[in-house]
């Protein structure tokens, strides 16, 4: 880092603190209607901290929701344009007795900031404000271009960005997306997120008589909708773990040695992690290890199962119908919608006779993988590695930040997950919490990664 930056990071430390709190204090949570008020002021007042430092065509973007904000500064002709996605909203504060203090009060203690959104997003916003101020003030122009796109729906489905993004193609042109809306492994060790998967969620409804029937008198002589339900769940799976509808893994792109090596170079601590969990066994698909299983193959698990009686003691019925929730979590390539059709026609085709079988689509997100040899994600890499002091860790998520296909797909950009929150930050429960030394460096980090990338062959 340039005795300059550095220069002016130590000179603004309190201030920097201080928006850092301000911000915090804004309760701008996205799923409940009565802090409308509070999203759009976190809107305003990242757009007042944008001019602030020098972004231009700052702009509080209506989305029929809760505003994006926009801003961009673009004078590095020869330098690649990159996009800074974060997300100014957070989670309910539920269950508000489980805090030790005040969500919106937010205070250090330690090495942490507490408060809701320290982390989950505000504290990544926070970083990239700092890192552009500090360049801006120090060097007057950046090393490459930026848009920013601050959204405020994140925590409620992003319901309004994929529109927001199809609109605005043309101003969001651009060589790759910065996600920054990820973190550490576990010993809060430096990691690059290369891989999120993506989810296909269906119910199952299965249907006999009009209502319940005697089991003595009816038993023998009709299906039963509880046990249709049984054998359908049974023959989803094999006990190898395997899926075993048809066509189910055509488009998993299957794993490369570098990915193996990479899981297999995580330090995971597998019977740690069996214990924590009070089991006596980790189980999954033959052949792949638990943080492959985890991270980079597809499952099938059944969320909910209701039918029948279920009051205490014994009522002699055959159920009139039966349900289950089912989800698939997704890995590259596989389509949501194309799942969906493959689960409908298996599970109508191994439907046992006698009762109508229903499934519907509740819901369905896409998968996405960067490369690790990525140029712009091994620029990540150098930019951790010289302010981290170690190089990073590849890891996939096993969960998904539906964004970051919208990314892909709509602008058709490139994602880099460069994130920065401790494992233990508690986001989205009480006591959420940033590390600060997590943050200090992140801020270097950043700008490390624009000079990284200013420096890459066009
Ligand atoms: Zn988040």
């Amino acid at each position: 880092m340039t005795d300059a930056i550095e220069t002016y990071l130590a000179a603004n430390a309190d201030r920097r603190l201080a928006a850092y709190l301000d911000f915090l204090r804004i309760p701008s949570i996205s799923a409940q209607p009565e802090y409308a008020a509070a999203c759009r002021e976190a809107a305003e007042w990242l757009a007042g901290q944008l001019e602030a430092i020098g972004v231009e065509h700052v702009e509080v973007c209506e989305t029929g929701g809760h505003p994006v904000v926009y801003g961009d500064w673009l004078h590095a002709p020869d330098a690649p344009t990159a996009i800074v996605y974060c997300h100014y909203d957070v989670q309910p504060v539920d269950p508000i007795a489980l805090w030790e203090t005040a969500p919106f009060e937010p205070f250090v203690k330690g090495d942490r900031m507490i408060g809701r959104g320290s982390a989950d997003d505000k504290g990544q916003i926070h970083i990239h404000l700092r890192a552009t101020e500090a360049i801006l003030a120090t060097r007057a122009a950046l090393p490459v271009n930026l848009k920013f796109v601050f959204e405020g729906e994140e925590e409620s489905s992003s319901v309004h960005l994929d529109a927001w993004l199809e609109a605005n193609k043309e101003r969001l042109g651009a060589d790759l997306a910065l996600i920054s809306d990820s973190g550490f492994f576990e010993g809060n060790r430096p990691a690059i997120t290369v891989g999120l998967r993506g989810i296909c969620y269906i119910q199952v409804d299965v249907t006999g008589t009009a209502f319940d029937l005697h089991s003595g008198t009816f038993g023998g002589a009709v299906q039963n909708p509880a046990n249709a339900l049984a054998q359908i769940i049974a023959a989803l799976k094999g006990p190898d773990g395997r899926i075993r509808v048809p066509g189910f893994y055509d488009d998993v792109v299957a794993l490369s040695e570098v990915d193996r090596a990479a899981f297999a170079a995580l330090p995971f601590d597998e019977e740690g992690y069996r214990n924590e969990l009070g089991l006596p066994a980790l189980v999954g698909e033959a052949g792949y290890s638990t943080l492959e299983r985890r991270g980079a193959r597809p499952t099938l698990d059944v969320n909910g199962l209701w039918g029948g009686f279920e009051g205490q003691g014994a009522k002699t019925i055959i159920p009139a119908h039966a349900h289950a929730k089912i989800s698939c979590r997704l890995v590259p390539a596989q389509d949501p919608g194309t799942i969906f059709e493959l689960l409908r026609a298996f599970i109508l085709e191994v439907a046992p006779p006698g009762c109508s079988v229903d499934v519907s689509f509740l819901g369905g997100g896409k998968p996405s993988l960067t490369s690790i040899d990525h140029p712009a994600t091994q620029a990540a890499a150098r930019a951790i590695e010289a302010t981290f002091g170690v190089p990073p860790l590849y890891i996939r998520e096993g969960g998904s930040i539906p964004v970051c296909a919208s990314f892909e797909t709509i602008l058709g950009l490139p994602v880099v997950l460069l994130g920065f929150t401790p494992p233990d930050d508690h986001a989205h429960s009480p006591n959420e919490s940033m590390s600060l030394p997590n943050a200090e460096t992140g801020i270097r980090t950043v700008v490390a990664y624009w000079d990284e990338l200013a420096r890459l062959p066009r």
